[in-house]
């Protein structure tokens, strides 16, 4: 067994965003053959807050909506390729519903009223 790994590197494709992740692969032949490699290079790669960035809640997105479909497969019923899905407060199992049935899942994002500075009192 030989300690050498093969690492790989990616920085944030988002201008500005110095995120980086790295892998490790045993041989050469796995890094080369990686999913991370084909499908990241090339600044490909996008940090958490970057990657479907319309998802992250600011003052500026105060609302965000997914809609997941029940689809029919040969072996099931899934939502996309899962058949199973949950969240904070909720729970959802395809097979439990028709083709066709959407669960639809908000997020928003409520702030907190300004607190305005109180004046200062001149004499
Ligand atoms: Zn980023």
């Amino acid at each position: 067994m030989s300690g050498r790994e093969w690492p790989l590197r990616f920085v944030c494709g988002h201008d500005g965003c110095n995120e980086t992740v790295n892998y490790r692969y045993s041989t050469k032949r796995d890094l080369m053959e990686s999913f991370e490699l084909k499908n990241y290079s090339d600044g490909r790669w996008r940090c958490i807050r970057h990657v479907r960035a319309n998802e992250v809640l600011s003052a500026n997105n105060l609302e965000t909506r997914a809609v997941l479909t029940v689809e029919q497969k040969p072996h099931g019923r899934y939502f996309g390729s899962n058949g199973f899905i949950f969240g904070p407060g909720f729970k959802a199992f395809a097979a439990d519903f028709p083709e066709g049935a959407q669960v639809i899942v908000t997020a928003t994002l409520i702030l907190p009223t300004p607190v305005e500075p109180e004046e200062e009192t001149r004499a």
